[in-house]
């Protein structure tokens, strides 16, 4: 699972790394509108908050979160079949939803995405060009708070300063735990 706070590069990070390596991407659930580029089905699939809500309530979320004024969740299926195939799934979720991943899947591990400092992270957020100037307050207030207690609670801390280094660093990281079953 890969976590960090808003902007600090994770989509960049993860596209990266799946040109080197063989994992499967879980699609997640949101109700949040799409971003320009963004694609149904690829990038998430893009719920009304009804929908969200009757999925969720069906049981068809390992978990899920509000962030940002928005439901995010994960769709219980995907992670099923890839464990019971033994592949590689790669998540891209908040704090919350990391965490209790990790506690029903113990052998998961969590990689947290660090700004290199608060100003980077608030230009690489301002640069993204498609988030809102209420939000893009809104997240830098909250990734403080998810960069603490990040520090306490994931396997790894990363830092994005240069994305190829950074995608090294978790390349690294993920070759080492398949040396240690
Ligand atoms: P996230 O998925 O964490 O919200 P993105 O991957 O969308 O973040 O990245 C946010 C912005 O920062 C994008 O414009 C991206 O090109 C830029 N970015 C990502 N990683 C780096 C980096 N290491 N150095 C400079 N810019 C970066
Ligand atoms: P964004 O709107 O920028 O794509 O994502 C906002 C936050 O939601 C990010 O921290 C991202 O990791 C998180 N997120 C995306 N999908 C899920 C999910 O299925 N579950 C949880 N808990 N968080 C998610």
């Amino acid at each position: 699972m890969i976590s960090g706070p808003s902007g600090v590069g994770k989509s960049t990070v993860v596209a990266g790394l799946r040109e080197r390596r063989e994992f499967g991407f879980s699609v997640s659930a949101t109700t949040r509108p799409p971003r320009p580029g963004e694609v149904d089905g690829v990038h998430y699939h893009f719920l009304g908050p009804e929908e969200f809500e009757e999925r969720r309530r069906r049981g068809w979320f390992l978990e899920w979160a509000d962030y940002g004024g928005h439901r995010y969740g994960t769709p219980r299926e995907p992670v099923e079949a890839a464990l019971a195939a033994g592949s590689d799934l790669l998540l891209d979720i908040e704090n919350q939803g990391a965490l209790a991943v990790k506690e029903a899947l113990p052998e998961a591990i969590t990689i947290f995405l660090l700004p290199p400092d608060r100003e980077t992270l608030e230009q690489r957020l301002r640069g993204r060009a498609d988030t809102s100037e209420a939000d893009v307050a809104r997240r830098l207030a909250v990734a403080d708070r998810q960069i603490t207690e990040a520090r306490r609670t994931y396997d790894w801390l990363v830092t994005n300063d240069d994305v190829d280094a950074a995608i090294e660093r978790i390349d690294r990281i993920l070759a080492a735990s398949e040396r240690t079953p």
